[in-house]
């Protein structure tokens, strides 16, 4: 059974970018393929974060991936920083990376703007940490949005430039990307991010996502409401076609762009449909939060698991190098 590796930073509330683009897609791909699921902190600790937060973010993170349906009995969840071996693995991989081709990542650049007064060595290495990520498992497959394809290219490249000099260890990862690789944030601009004030969380009330969703921006070009828009263009129109059916997806398409319907007919259509899905995903979330225990127990043999792994690569790892063992 071929294996799949992702990750998820505990940076902040889950949202709708992270349902569709990555965590739909990974419980659908556990029915196929041998699953490990990341709560990456150490990935988290590139950019500044409140330390009192980091150990509930990580806990929640890791609760609304079993509450999705990433139980242990379809994949295993753990927590990066509790198998050490992913960031021994990362300064070997230093080694064998030119620093072009990580000063060249999108990720990289956007997060830089982003933290101008804290760009740290972790930020420009984070490709490398999750190259060892997926490596250190022999993973074939990266299901990720299309913000990590980039990363996921530069680990395979990772993989050829260690094969070449140390011998065939590493397989060369592809992405799998979902029906819906990139949702925008309520501002129609950025991609929806939790570092980002742009987000719908999951877990949010729907009080509160609805009034996000009411006031997020559409096809810009639709002023009045006897404009007719067009969907191609808008975030909205691209967030109901992961959760609507093509019935609703056509409806919804004609009436935007003869002006039959408004953008709320079109959003609250979408509310309907995406309360509905969600629903059971945020009743066994609460339910989980009661359960904190269950949640630690889970990713405790998530690490256990993994450790196994983890200790066999760096095995032949080690002995590759030349390493004295
Ligand atoms: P941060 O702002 O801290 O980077 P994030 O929202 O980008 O958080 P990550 O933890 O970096 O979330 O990414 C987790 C997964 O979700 C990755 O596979 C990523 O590609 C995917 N993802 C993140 N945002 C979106 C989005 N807006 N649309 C589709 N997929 C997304
Ligand atoms: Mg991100």
């Amino acid at each position: 059974m071929k294996r799949i590796f992702s990750g998820i930073q505990p940076t902040g509330e889950i949202h709708l970018g992270n349902y569709v683009g990555a965590i739909r897609n990974w419980v659908e791909l556990t029915k196929e393929y041998d699953c490990i699921f990341c709560v990456v902190d150490y990935h988290a600790i590139t950019v500044e974060y409140p330390i009192e937060e980091l150990k509930k973010r990580t806990i929640e993170t890791a609760l609304i991936l079993i509450a999705s349906g990433l139980t242990p009995d379809t994949c295993k969840v753990f927590v990066q920083s509790h198998v050490p071996e992913h960031t021994e693995l990362a300064w070997i991989f230093n080694c064998v990376t030119p620093i072009g081709e990580l000063e060249r990542m999108t990720q990289f650049k956007d997060k830089s703007r982003q933290h101008r007064t804290n760009i740290n060595m972790g930020l420009m290495d984070y490709p490398i940490l999750q190259a060892a990520d997926i490596l250190i498992y022999k993973a074939g497959f990266v299901p990720v949005g299309e913000d990590q394809v980039q990363h996921v290219e530069l680990s395979r490249e990772v993989a050829r430039k260690f094969n070449a000099r140390f011998g065939e260890i590493f397989p060369e990862p592809k992405a799998i990307l979902s029906i819906a690789p990139k949702i925008l944030g309520v501002d129609g601009a950025a991609k929806m991010s939790k570092t980002l004030n742009n987000y719908i969380g999951i877990l949010e009330d729907e009080t509160s996502m609805w009034e996000k969703l009411r006031t997020a921006v559409t096809d810009v070009n639709r002023v009045r409401r006897t404009d007719p828009g067009n969907p191609e263009v808008c975030n909205i129109y691209s967030i109901h076609k992961a959760f609507s059916d093509s019935q609703v997806l056509f409806d919804v398409d004609k009436g935007c762009r003869t002006a039959g319907i408004g953008c709320i007919d079109c959003k609250k259509l979408l509310f309907k449909n995406l309360v509905e899905e969600l629903s059971p995903i945020r009743d066994r979330a609460f339910s989980l939060m009661k359960n904190t225990d269950y949640v630690l127990d889970v990713i405790h043999n998530g690490a256990h698991d993994c450790s196994a792994i983890v200790k066999e690569t760096m095995k032949d790892v080690r002995n590759a190098l030349g390493l004295l063992t």
